[in-house]
């Protein structure tokens, strides 16, 4: 049975700045993709929340990029927006950057993740989701997944790992993809992921199957104007002739230094949360959760918090170790951005202009 799978997520309004959207707002969307659902030719859906970002997961045998399914969260999205904006919430339709809909949410605001394949009887697949973040935030994770043995031993016990397997990257700035081979170009795929703000990680996949789609729209770009950061999620096939679950998930102890958390503007160390968590307050240290999903003839079976066992306690100690290093730094670069990736580069040129004047 060949199924889609198509997650799209976006901000739409949160409570007190950006942390978590409320409760209506969420009610909002679970009751209008119930409503609506058939419409679509939904099999099955699931929704949640990381940080500010709603995601809504859809089942269906319509294929990638259809337009009824696009068109169901797009005006899910709407719809909560509008509810945003009744309860004053701050960034209320904040992602929604289109009036109309064009048959695609792709460069509409939202971000989307989907795969159509022939379902696997025991069909497993994890739904990552980032906040307060930029999409090359899945770089140096996934990179590690799929090219470096030191981090998955799967690439050498079972070869079918890197087998055919093709790794296309996208230049958010150029719009342009490039595909690279496993293992073959795992130099070159490193030298294109070294800058996660330009290089990001689009999809992989093997021969016959996609084992990973990846949301690579940048708002800026969108825009023409940057009006936020443009929080990642990734739909990521798992076990068998694909990653492990426990290989897929490992990556992110590393709570590596990424791009985003306050203002856009800062370098802070992903943190792995459990599902359905606020942003932190904490100078919004980026977060990441995951969803593991089982899915039998289209339906989502039943799902499990990836990072909620104790062991991730540790990792979340470590990210607030390396945050709070990061901080000592102040304002002072790499704790900042580079001028053109701050969010606020208007403010920074601003004054910049101003500083410049005293040069003689
Ligand atoms: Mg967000």
């Amino acid at each position: 049975m060949r199924i889609t799978v198509t997650a799209i997520k976006a901000d739409v309004g949160s409570i007190g700045g950006h942390t978590r959207p409320s409760d209506e707002l969420l009610s909002s969307v679970e009751r209008f993709v119930k409503k609506n659902k058939a419409k679509a030719g939904l099999i099955d859906t699931y929704i949640g929340y990381t940080g500010d970002d709603i995601h809504i997961l859809m089942s269906h045998k319509n294929g990638v990029n259809s337009s009824k399914v696009h068109k169901l969260a797009w005006d899910a999205f709407k719809a909560a927006a509008d509810v945003a904006k009744g309860q004053g919430l701050y960034g209320a339709g904040q992602d929604l950057l289109k009036d109309s809909f064009s048959g695609n949410v792709k460069g509409m605001g939202p971000g989307v993740a989907e795969m159509e394949f022939e379902e696997r009887p025991n069909e497993a697949f994890a739904l990552i989701t980032m906040d307060k973040t930029e999409p090359g935030a899945f770089n140096y994770p996934l990179y590690r997944l799929f090219c470096e043995p030191s981090a998955n031993t799967g690439l050498i016990v079972n070869p079918k790992l890197a087998s055919e397997v093709k790794l296309t990257v996208m230049d958010v700035m150029d719009n342009k993809k490039a595909e690279f081979s496993i293992p073959q170009d795992n130099f070159l795929i490193a030298t294109v992921l070294m800058y996660p703000g330009r290089y990001v990680i689009d999809s992989v996949r093997n021969a016959t199957d996609p084992i990973l789609s990846a949301t690579t729209d940048r708002l800026h770009n969108i825009g023409g104007t940057y009006v936020g950061k443009d929080d990642p999620a990734a739909l990521i096939r798992l076990q068998k002739d694909f990653p492990a679950t426990e290989e897929a998930c490992s990556v992110f102890k590393t709570v590596h230094y990424v791009a985003g958390d306050t203002r856009g503007s800062h370098h802070m160390p992903l943190m792995p949360v459990k599902i359905k968590t606020a942003a932190t307050a904490n100078y919004c240290i980026p977060i990441v959760s995951a969803l593991l999903f089982s899915m039998h003839e289209g339906k989502f079976t039943a799902h499990t918090d990836a990072f909620e066992t104790p062991d991730w306690d540790y990792f979340r100690t470590k990210a607030v170790k390396k945050a709070e290093m990061m901080r000592e730094q102040g304002f002072v670069h790499p704790a900042t951005l580079i001028p053109e990736e701050l969010e606020y580069s208007k403010g920074y040129r601003a004054m910049m202009g101003e500083a410049r004047k005293r040069f003689k």
